[in-house]
């Protein structure tokens, strides 16, 4: 029988600001079993897509999108927050509720036609990931799907997303 990952997320009221119903996802980190099964569940998911990469985006994208491209025997590129990425970069800015945000990946981290799945621990507007297919499609990779452990329904991130192809573990 598969693990029931939702008893490992955690509400935390009012964090980061008031009126925020924030996901912690440390407890499923935190639990062996529960880590790898998120981990295998995405890997039985991607393992015959013939993918080239898995792109995390900063920071919990990494905690996942790692330990997932070494299970499938591929490499791992992250997408960073401004300034972080030490060699040429390519960037796009992105607003948020307040203000804007940006994300930078090398401009060599992948080649045009690689198939890749993009991923992070969570969706919420879809602002985030949005951004970060812009930056894989600049550089004229495949988003061939992107990836979520938990998506937050009630933010509308789906419908940001278009027809760009999604998957979440959990729902909220
Ligand atoms: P979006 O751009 O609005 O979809 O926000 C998604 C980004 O915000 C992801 O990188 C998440 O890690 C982060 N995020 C937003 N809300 C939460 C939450 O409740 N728990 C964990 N991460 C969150």
């Amino acid at each position: 029988m598969s693990l029931d990952l939702t008893q490992f997320v955690r509400n935390i009221p009012d964090f980061p600001i008031p009126g925020v119903q924030f996901k912690d996802i440390t407890p499923l980190l935190g639990n062996a079993a529960a880590f790898d099964a998120a981990i295998e569940h995405f890997a039985q998911r991607y393992a015959n897509q013939q993918l080239q990469a898995i792109v995390g985006i900063e920071s919990r994208g990494f905690i996942f999108g790692a330990p997932l491209a070494l299970r499938l025997g591929i490499g791992f590129v992250p997408i960073r927050k401004p300034g972080k990425l030490p060699a040429q970069t390519i960037g796009v800015d992105y607003s948020l509720e307040y203000g804007t945000n940006r994300l930078e990946i090398h401009h060599d981290a992948l080649q045009a036609g690689d198939r890749v799945v993009v991923i992070d621990d969570l969706l919420a507007t879809g602002g985030t990931v949005v951004a970060a297919c812009d930056l894989l499609n600049q550089l004229g990779a495949e988003v061939v799907e992107a990836a979520f452990l938990i998506e937050l329904t009630f933010l509308g991130g789906r419908e940001k997303l278009g027809d760009r192809p999604y998957y979440a573990q959990i729902q909220y």
